[in-house]
């Protein structure tokens, strides 16, 4: 729709109003001033003939028709008023302006019927005679009743046309003043409402841009400012809404980036409506990837889409655990609910994924760690049980047999004691862990890797490996110098253990990396990598029979760790198969 200025809009009909009353009036008042001027100088005519008709009719009676000319003569001279006089018959026999003689019959005219059947006759038409519009009044002479002619007095109308032109040229002055006034006045009318109106288009424009704490001024016209008062409510409640929403999103987006869980929501073509930051980065994505994509394009977890895709396909809330391959294997439990708009369609789906692979991890861990001690248990308890009952069977009686079968039965007690001892020692030490009661004390770290070698003497003698301590100065550790020495004792043990004979073992205690390092080397048979990052674990071991051969429980590195961490320090191993192993401790400063 094309757009005028309100100026436009008023002015116009304004104008057409003036137009329209001026001419009314003009037209009325124009007519009434024609009419009362003609009938006036009809009236005026009149009473000049009706002066004049006895004259005329003792004129008629003596019918001298010169006498009468020169009589329409005169007193057309003293009046300045055309006079003619009519006989019965039509014939013209004087007249004041024009020779009778030449002059048609006036029989037929109206002014002079009227004035022989109505006794007055009145016309207003353009004269031949004296060409210009001319008004004629007839009346009968007469004499003692009878008619004897018409006497008609006339006069032009020019002067009253005159009259006419006047007021009209001064009626459409006024007009036009008139219409440049109102023109003037509805523009100042007009600016007086659209000036507010204009103000009122402007400042709420600024309310669309969101500028809601802009005012309205309101306008002293009541419309206009009544309408001004309701558009201030109006943005002063859209703000406060608008104020409530966006605290409602910050405390949301609040909630759900603190939230450990990841979360996310999609619309019912699986478009990323939001999504928190532990999701994002469970799915290793940043989040501003995330605005206007479908999860199909950003997720690449076939199971996890699967699942979003029933979800949405069947409206219905559901539960699902999933496993995810990246670099490793990943377990997520997935709740997905689905969300409803206020008329209870489908809008989408919520999804909330709890990252339980740690607590997978630990019953894995449990699980093996109860298979592994049973299995553990097991062996040395069924050989003491076998022995036990060949003893029974008869072999007790054959002394050699006996004796070597009991000590087979010791070695196997020997072993379980040396397991449940380990496995207790552990379980102290995760207590001690979870509690914290262990104390520390500043000691000197050569003390105890002393001890742990004189420890250690008996085996490295038996094997004739010698083992070198390197510690050189007096270094000093926040400890709990029992703890520490088990620690290194199972080291010194291992690296014993795995050596040829007649090598070499050395136990160094050093500062470096900002705190204390204990290291125990040996240039045994090593360790292939793959083993290494489970070497820890409990029960693990590289080669299962030859640990046992040696007499090794599998826990005696798992004890080594746990008093790493109880000092707030880890272990770490480097090896080389055939060439040896490095094991250190490494100790916070
Ligand atoms: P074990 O009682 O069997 O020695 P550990 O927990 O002490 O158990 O050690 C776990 C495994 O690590 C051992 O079975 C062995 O295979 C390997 N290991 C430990 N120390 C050494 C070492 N110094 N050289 C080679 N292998 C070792």
């Amino acid at each position: 729709m094309k757009r005028k200025r309100l100026l436009w809009r008023l002015y116009p009909s304004y104008l057409i109003i003036i137009i329209i009353s001026l001419v009314a009036i003009t037209w009325y008042a124009s007519d009434s001033f024609r009419r009362s001027s003609l009938k006036q100088t009809a009236d005026d005519l009149e009473t000049r003939g009706i002066l004049k008709l006895q004259s005329f009719s003792d004129l008629l009676q003596s019918a001298d028709r010169s006498e009468i000319q020169l009589s329409c003569i005169e007193l057309s001279r003293i009046s300045q008023t055309r006079f003619t006089v009519i006989a019965m018959n039509g014939q013209v026999l004087g007249d004041s302006e024009h020779d009778p003689q030449t002059m048609d019959n006036h029989c037929d005219r109206p002014e002079v019927m009227a004035a022989l059947s109505e006794g007055r006759g009145e016309a207003i038409r353009h004269s031949y005679t004296l060409r210009q519009n001319m008004m004629y009044v007839a009346i009968p002479v007469s004499d003692n009743g009878a008619v004897l002619g018409v006497l008609r007095i006339s006069l032009p109308i020019t002067s009253i046309e005159q009259a006419l032109k006047t007021v009209y040229t001064r009626i459409a002055l006024g007009g036009l003043a008139i219409a440049i006034l109102s023109a003037a006045i509805s523009f100042f009318v007009s600016r007086r409402i659209s000036r507010p109106l204009e103000q009122m288009r402007r400042t709420a424009k600024q309310f669309a841009a969101g500028e809601l704490t802009k005012k309205l001024p309101v306008s002293n016209i009541t419309e206009i400012g009544s309408l001004a008062i309701s558009m201030n409510q109006m943005a002063e409640q859209l703000y406060e809404r608008m104020e409530a929403i966006v605290r409602q999103r910050n405390e949301l987006e609040a909630v759900l980036s603190s939230m450990v869980e990841g979360v996310f929501a999609v619309d019912t073509e699986a478009h990323v409506i939001n999504m928190n930051r532990a999701a994002a980065s469970l799915f290793g994505i940043k989040p501003a990837k995330i605005k206007e994509r479908t999860l199909h394009e950003i997720v690449r977890h076939p199971a996890l889409l699967e699942f979003v895709d029933k979800v949405l396909a069947t409206s219905e809330s559901d539960e699902a655990e999933i496993t995810m391959f990246d670099r490793e294997e990943r377990y997520l439990q997935v709740h997905g609910t689905v969300l409803h708009d206020a008329q209870g369609n489908t809008i989408g789906a919520l999804f909330v994924l709890n990252d339980i692979t740690r607590i997978r991890r630990l019953e894995a861990i449990r699980r093996d760690f109860v298979a592994n001690v049973s299995h553990e248990l097991k062996t040395p308890v069924t050989s003491v049980k076998g022995f036990v009952e060949t003893l029974l069977d008869g072999a007790m009686d054959d002394p050699v047999s006996a004796k070597r079968f009991l000590e087979i039965i010791s070695r196997h007690a020997d072993r379980l004691q040396a397991i449940i001892e380990d496995l207790l020692s552990l379980s102290r030490l995760e207590q001690d862990e979870g509690m914290s009661t262990v104390t520390l004390e500043s000691k000197s770290l050569c003390e105890v890797l002393e001890t742990a070698t004189q420890a250690c003497d008996l085996k490295a003698t038996e094997k004739h490996i010698a083992v070198e301590l390197v510690c050189g100065e007096d270094i000093k550790a926040k400890i709990n110098s029992a703890l520490m020495e088990q620690a290194v004792i199972n080291l010194i043990d291992n690296a014993i253990k795995y050596s040829d004979e007649k090598g070499r073992v050395e136990v160094s205690a050093e500062i470096a990396d900002g705190g204390t390092v204990i290291t125990v080397t040996d240039y045994g048979c090593g360790i292939s990598n793959e083993h290494l990052p489970r070497l820890f674990e409990r029960f693990y071991r590289v080669d299962k029979a030859r640990s046992r051969q040696l007499g090794g429980t599998g826990l005696g590195l798992a004890i080594v760790k746990h008093i790493a961490q109880i000092h707030g320090g880890y272990p770490a191993v480097e090896s080389t198969p055939g060439k040896g192993s490095r094991f250190s401790i490494h100790l916070p400063a």
